[in-house]
């Protein structure tokens, strides 16, 4: 029965149908058989390549320079043939020329067993092959989404490490207003008070003059009256000068100026008001090699803001104010035997409505923007303030200014010297 079947089973139709890439070989590499997925994997047709060389058939795409496949096939095929032992190639890419002519790439894994005769000779090759395409493309793409996913990743870091140095930059920002805001509080709490002491002690010797038969002040009122206005004045001043600084208002000229006879003759006009305290008060502003090109009101505002700040902070010793020429600088200073600043004020005490608590003044005059107007007024003029202070000991404020204009902006520079009322150094200062 079995042998009946035998007879009348057709193994060549089997084998064209087997589920499977296969093609059966001579040993002299011609086609003989083949299987219906391989023709379809490779869009030949059984008619057109049964017979024929198996490289004439699959040559390797001549536009491709690196194609190997041909090659590789050939060498496995060739010791299958020499060794009559199967051999598995490694996976290899294949351009499989389609029914239009044009090759598409095939990833193959493909294995070539021999089919040896009773004496162990070859006497066919099978060559079967496993399509692998999919496999090898979902690879690639799985590696492409990894290369995707990890620069997502990179670019997520970044952007939360952006976000979060944004967030601390406004956290600073909002802590710095929260400062300001502070200062602002407190600067209005001091300016009521600057302007209700002088106005108290103007309004007290009114008052009585009023009062009086004569309607008239006496000298020592007339003088107090007087004093405290002009410290109103000052205080109105000052601050007029800091909102037309913090709006971009402040008309700025420089011009070649004589800083030694200024600086000398503002620290004159404050001679009487310092040694009145008992204060001696050295000035040392030897004349220089060269004008220096400041805005004289500027200037003038500068130098009466650090000596009467060192005047307000010194109740014993000396105020000493210098003058020096380093050539690309000059530098101001002036320095007290003051209450001194401590540590932990002096990285702020440039800043506006900064007033350090409890220090003891000579007067309570003060909003905490005299130091802030100076600093403004200093950059503005292309130079640098800073201070080195002790407490008890004193402190010393540093001016430097550049010589030379290349510094300015050539629009605000003259190079005439304005006409200024004349001085006389007999005025006395507050
Ligand atoms: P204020 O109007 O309060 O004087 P400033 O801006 O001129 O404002 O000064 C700010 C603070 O710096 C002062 O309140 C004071 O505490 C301190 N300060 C300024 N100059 C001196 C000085 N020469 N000696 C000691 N402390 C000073």
């Amino acid at each position: 029965m079995s042998d009946e079947y035998a007879s009348s089973v057709d193994y060549r139709a089997f084998f064209d149908h087997a589920p499977g890439l296969f093609l059966v070989l001579t040993p002299e590499l011609r086609i003989v058989a083949v299987t219906n997925e391989y023709l379809a994997a490779t869009m030949t047709r059984r008619e057109a390549i049964l017979g024929r060389h198996i490289f004439d058939v699959f040559p390797d795409n001549p536009d491709d320079k690196t194609a190997d496949g041909t090659s590789n096939l050939r060498a496995s095929l060739a010791r299958v043939l020499a060794t009559g032992a199967p051999d598995t190639m490694a996976v290899q890419k294949y351009d499989v020329r389609g029914s239009d002519g044009a090759f598409q790439i095939k990833y193959w894994s493909p294995k070539n067993v021999p089919l040896l005769s009773a004496a162990g000779a070859v006497r066919f090759v099978i060559h079967r092959v496993e399509d692998v395409t999919d496999l090898v493309r979902a690879a690639e793409l799985g590696d492409e989404l990894r290369g995707r996913t990890s620069d997502m990743e990179r670019e997520v870091l970044a952007r939360s490490r952006e976000l979060a140095s944004a967030n601390r930059a406004l956290r600073h920002a909002n802590e710095q207003l929260a400062q300001l805001d502070k200062a602002k509080s407190a600067f209005f709490n001091n300016i009521s008070h600057e302007f209700r002491t002088p106005l108290t002690l103007m309004l007290g010797p009114l008052e009585d003059a009023q009062a009086s038969p004569d309607r008239a002040l006496r000298s020592d009122a007339l003088d107090m009256v007087h004093r405290n206005a002009q410290r109103l004045l000052r205080l109105v001043n000052s601050l007029l000068d800091f909102a037309r600084l913090e709006a971009g208002q402040l008309k700025v000229a420089f011009e070649p100026v004589d800083i030694s006879a200024d600086t000398a003759y503002l620290a004159s006009e404050f001679r009487w008001a310092v040694e009145r305290t008992g204060i001696q008060l050295d000035v040392d502003c030897p004349p220089l090699p060269a004008p220096v090109y400041v805005d004289p009101t500027l200037w003038e505002k500068i130098v009466l803001n650090l000596l009467s700040n060192a005047l307000k902070f010194t109740s014993e010793g000396r105020i000493r104010v210098a003058l020096r020429w380093h050539d690309e600088r000059v530098e101001l200073s002036v320095s007290d035997t003051g209450i001194g600043i401590s540590a932990e004020h002096l990285p702020r005490i440039f800043e506006r409505f900064h007033r350090v608590e409890g220090a003891s003044s000579r007067t309570h005059e003060g909003t905490g923007i005299g130091l802030a107007l100076v600093h403004e007024l200093v950059t503005l003029h292309g130079g640098q303030v800073r201070v080195d202070s002790a407490p008890g000991v004193g402190s010393t404020f540093f001016v430097s200014l550049p010589t030379g204009n290349a510094h300015l902006p050539a629009e605000r520079v003259s190079s005439r010297v304005s006409a200024r009322p004349p001085r006389s150094t007999s005025a006395p200062h507050g």
